[in-house]
């Protein structure tokens, strides 16, 4: 039976412009390339678990134009439900203009659109997909009282919540309560607790002030230093896997996205978690956001190499 997936989220298109150096006030620079990508950490997620073979469901809105076509089609390339999808009929689909300078560096302007205007309404039409769900996934794009209803309904449910507190913000005590597992990076951590989150200790000690708030499982990612998991009051570092890392972005939602599948799976929280960092190191040998999200089989092969090595 595969394992079902419920993602209350955003979708975001990405216009990603290259450039020797980021535009000055007034200013326009020629730049070196440009490239479009369906994104948001709701849509990268859901795709992240529909390519390990999850049965998934998006809830969320785009708007009636070309870019929510676009985004309603990749979710179907990727195998997504997207019943569940709302078309809103005033504002467009989310959108990121980034521009990235020689050095990596970026600058990003975000406009939520329609995914500013998801509502409880939203998520109680896609009940069924709640219920059917063995886990909710949420991060924290969409407005934080959607998010807060969203975690609330289906903690009610009895499912499995995980909460990506992503982009950082302060949350109110009843995330904690209501989300069983969270997965902040080290900033979020860092935004979450007040510790400056920079290693293993930083990162437990963070960990175990959110899992004081009601959180029975919280797992800090460390990017290239793997990551911290504290687990029904036991922590321990997971150490990260060796990779040629080329570009970071959506490690995070590959990590996420991807222990939801493995746990669902029935695999203990531990070994969840490790195979979900390999999942975010292979994420980060490849560009881009969705493009850079492993297969089922690109991961099982990664795998069989590290038992190997
Ligand atoms: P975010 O994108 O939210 O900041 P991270 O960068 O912490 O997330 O990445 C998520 C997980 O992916 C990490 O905990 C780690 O397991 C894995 N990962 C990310 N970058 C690397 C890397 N350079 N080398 C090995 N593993 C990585």
């Amino acid at each position: 039976m595969p394992v079902n997936i419920a993602v209350v989220g955003s979708f975001v298109t990405d216009f990603i412009f290259r450039a020797p150096r980021r535009p000055v006030k007034g200013e326009t620079v020629v730049g070196l390339g440009f490239d479009m990508a369906m994104g948001g950490k709701g849509a990268n997620q859901a795709v992240m678990a529909a390519h390990l073979g999850a049965r998934v469901s998006m809830i969320g809105r785009v708007g009636n134009d070309s870019f929510g076509d676009m985004q309603i089609k990749n979710m179907a390339r990727a195998g997504v439900c997207t019943d569940y999808v709302v078309r809103d009929p005033d504002l467009g689909t989310g959108a990121g203009g980034i521009v990235v300078d020689a050095e990596g560096d970026n600058s990003i302007v975000f406009v939520p659109n329609a995914n500013g205007k998801v509502c409880r309404e939203d998520i109680d039409a896609a009940t069924p997909a709640i219920e059917s769900c063995d886990t909710l996934l949420v991060q924290l794009e969409l407005p934080f009282k959607v998010n807060g209803y969203a975690i609330k309904k289906a903690h009610k449910l009895g499912k499995r919540v995980i909460l990506d507190p992503a982009p950082a913000c302060i949350l109110e005590d009843y995330f904690y309560e209501y989300a069983s597992i969270m997965t902040p990076n080290e900033t979020e951590a860092a935004i979450l607790t007040g510790v400056r989150v920079e290693d293993a200790d930083s990162a437990a000690r963070a960990a175990r002030i959110i899992a004081d708030k009601g959180c029975e499982t919280v797992i800090v990612t460390l990017g290239a230093n793997g990551a911290y998991l504290l687990h029904q009051g036991r922590g321990e570092r997971l150490p990260p896997v060796q990779v040629n890392a080329v570009d970071t972005t959506a490690a995070g939602d590959a990590f996420t996205g991807s222990l939801a599948v493995f746990l669902g799976e029935g695999l203990p929280m531990r070994e969840a978690a490790r195979r979900a960092g390999i999942v975010g190191a292979l994420c980060a040998t490849r560009t881009g956001a969705q493009p850079s999200l492993p297969t089922r089989a690109q991961f099982e092969a990664f795998l069989a190499q590290t038992r190997e090595s």
